[in-house]
């Protein structure tokens, strides 16, 4: 695997590779992944970390057990531990004179595109000083309705948000395997996917997916946000030392091959976001318009379901009940003065 053929990289990096089973910093390790990111820099890579580890750091110096704190109070652990976090990679950063940047997002801050394309901006001009921005999610004022709660599709959205062309997920897995590795020992690990089709998505069940907090569901998730948006991603084990210079000599990584995409990165983001506020049914004229590339109009619009303000991404159903392939399948809400009447509301082609 050659990880020069890539241009920007995001290093999903999980709380489980950081500290040990007793919450203790496995500093080893971390001097070698600094090793790892350097040589991607004397390669002319841009890297940007996205970083699990607040809730678990602040775990350990608060001395509380993960296991019985409720979500609220994860907040207030959150805003402990994220110090200790971005210290962590200060230290380490600072040794090999590398400054870093900390850059805490919550789900609005990806699923609002003006504010997406701030993240964007800002994380650019980072990149172009040099900085080396570290990204994770705001877990300090996310409830459980409005947060990602895993950085498996938060790195996958700032991958997309950033146009990287690879998304390296470091996990406590080797990759994704043919059946459970732990109850069957011919499992396979599946070198190389295509396509997330149901059979992948079903491999992904509860058994395999007993790692980290979204587990492999949220890495298949994560996949497929990666693929539509002509981003490579890499699933491997990140726990050996180096595990990124490793990647070109282990076989053990599952690539989730993108497919080259034919989508603006307006289009892409839309595609790719999380929260859809509700759809609008279509009739036939406008269905074939909007697939000849026109524009959708109030007209052609049967019916609206939910709540949505302008921005919001919704879904495009059509007379068959069904929603339009991918790349029509949603659009963004421009301008909605009253929901009741049909003929106000103007929906953006996209
Ligand atoms: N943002 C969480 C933290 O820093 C981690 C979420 C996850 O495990 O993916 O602890």
């Amino acid at each position: 695997m050659n990880l020069l053929q890539y241009k920007t990289i995001v290093l999903k990096i999980g709380s489980s590779l950081i500290v040990d089973s007793k919450n203790k910093i496995k500093k080893n390790w971390f001097t070698k992944l600094i090793e790892d990111i350097l040589f991607l820099h004397k390669h002319k890579k841009k890297v940007i970390i996205v970083s699990s580890g607040a809730i678990a750091l602040g775990c350990d110096l608060l001395k509380i057990n993960k296991k019985n704190v409720k979500l609220s109070q994860f907040q207030a652990i959150a805003a402990v531990g994220q110090i200790e976090l971005i210290n962590l990679f200060k230290k380490f950063f600072e040794k090999k004179k590398i400054k870093i940047s900390q850059i805490l997002l919550t789900l609005d801050d990806t699923e609002e595109r003006r504010r997406s394309l701030n993240a964007k901006e800002t994380i650019n001009n980072l990149l172009k000083m040099s900085v080396m921005p570290i990204v994770n999610e705001n877990d300090t004022v996310g409830t459980s309705e409005i947060r990602y709660g895993d950085n498996d599709r938060l790195a996958a959205r700032v991958a997309q948000i950033c146009n990287a062309d690879c998304l390296i997920m470091l996990s406590d897995v080797n990759g994704l395997y043919s059946q459970d590795p732990k109850k069957n020992q011919f499992a396979k690990i599946i070198k190389k996917v295509e396509k997330i089709d149901k059979k992948i998505e079903n491999l992904a069940t509860k058994s395999i997916s007993a790692y980290g907090t979204g587990g492999m569901i949220t890495k298949i998730k994560a996949a497929k946000i990666c693929m539509q948006s002509g981003c490579d991603m890499i699933l491997t084990n990140g726990s050996i030392n180096n595990p990124i210079k490793n990647i070109a000599k282990n076989k053990n990584f599952t690539l989730f091959k993108a497919k080259s995409s034919s989508l603006n990165a307006k289009k892409q983001w839309i595609l790719n976001s999380l929260s859809t506020k509700g759809s609008i049914s279509i009739d036939d004229g406008a269905e074939k318009a909007l697939l000849n590339g026109k524009s959708l109009l109030p007209i052609g619009v049967t019916a609206v379901e939910g709540t949505f303000k302008r921005g919001d991404a919704i879904y495009i159903i059509n007379s068959k009940k069904k929603k339009l392939q991918p790349e029509f399948q949603r659009t963004l809400v421009k301008m909605l003065k009253k929901l009741k009447d049909l003929k106000q509301i103007k929906l953006k082609k996209y």
